[in-house]
């Protein structure tokens, strides 16, 4: 290989790190195989509005079940599908099948599917998206894309373009994991944003008690707010954690309080039964780990 090949900086690359990189090797294989096979498959999650417990929208999040390994979570692998083209395919499929299934909801109801920076910033992505509203025929005001602060370190202007072709479209764009990332309020300006989802490390665990990250939860509110942007609270566990981002006026809340995510035959019973409502229900407080 090319590392081989390079004397000095053979040395440098331990067995450590070769036995990571082989495992790397590996679970790509293993994901190409299982995406050869139709074997990713989305599970959905409710985002619920906590006045009323109605569901808004539901975040499409990909599962991988392999029979060695188990469940292996996105987490791992789509950096992995990162590497390689592979995730331009697993986007694209994901996409198509999040708004086929919500074709089969009621039609207030939204779908939110993570986008990889490197698929976002690919010269075909706004393609893919209006190929996937065209075949499911999902009006494009109930898709959502969710990006994370990642695209904007590559080329602004690139990236910017996007954002206006997507727009022009007519989906929804949602800033994911938001106060994580590239730490620039910049990109807020333009106004391409409809929603901001206040990352987990900001709620979970979050008290009363004089702690630090109720304040800036009530600070991504009101910066939020005075943009025109509907706000997210992801993560919430427990139900001091509810009390609290409602208090602090998140309009929506997404986490195991409300539910877990749930595969599409059990969101369509739900709806079958007439119910678009999930009930909190989880510990009073938040079990230090
Ligand atoms: P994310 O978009 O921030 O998704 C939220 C993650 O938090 C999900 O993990 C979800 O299951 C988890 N979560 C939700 N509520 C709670 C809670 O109350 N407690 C805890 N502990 N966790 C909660 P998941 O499904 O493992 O996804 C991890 C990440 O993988 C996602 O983060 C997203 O960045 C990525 N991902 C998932 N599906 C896709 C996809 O289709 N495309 C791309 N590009 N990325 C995806
Ligand atoms: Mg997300
Ligand atoms: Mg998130
Ligand atoms: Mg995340």
């Amino acid at each position: 290989s090319a590392k081989e090949t390079r004397g000095g900086t053979f040395c440098f690359f331990t067995s450590e790190l070769r036995d990571a990189a082989s495992k790397t090797a590996m679970l790509g294989e293993r994901l190409r195989d299982a995406v050869d096979r139709g074997e990713l498959k989305l599970a959905y999650q409710p985002l619920v509005d906590p006045l009323t417990n109605e569901v808004k929208c539901f975040e499409a999040l990909l599962r991988w079940h392999d029979e060695d390994e188990g469940d292996i979570s996105p987490a791992q692998f789509i950096p992995v599908a990162e590497n390689d083209d592979l995730i331009i395919r697993i986007g694209e499929m994901a996409l198509k099948q999040a708004c086929m299934d919500a074709l089969s909801w009621p039609d207030t109801i939204r779908v939110a599917v993570n986008v990889s920076a490197k698929q976002f910033i690919r010269p075909g992505y706004r393609k893919a998206v209006a190929a996937a509203l065209q075949a499911s025929g999902l009006p494009p005001g109930r898709l959502e894309l969710e990006i994370t602060e990642s695209v904007f370190v590559g080329d602004l202007e690139t990236v910017d373009a996007i954002f206006r072709d997507l727009k022009k479209l007519g989906v929804r764009l949602s800033l994911d994991d938001f106060g994580t990332g590239y730490s620039s309020l910049g990109y807020l300006k333009h106004g391409h944003f409809n929603k901001i989802k206040i990352d987990q490390s900001f709620v979970r665990g979050c008290t009363e008690n004089g702690d630090t990250n109720p304040a800036i939860i009530t600070a991504i509110v009101a910066l939020a707010k005075a943009l025109g942007m509907e706000t997210v609270a992801e993560g919430v566990e427990a139900m001091d954690e509810l009390e609290l981002v409602k208090a602090r006026g998140a309009d929506l809340v997404q986490g195991y309080i409300f539910s877990r995510p749930i595969t599409q035959d059990q969101v369509l019973a739900q709806f079958a039964e007439g119910s678009n409502m999930f009930r909190p229900s989880g510990p009073p407080r938040h079990r230090a780990e």
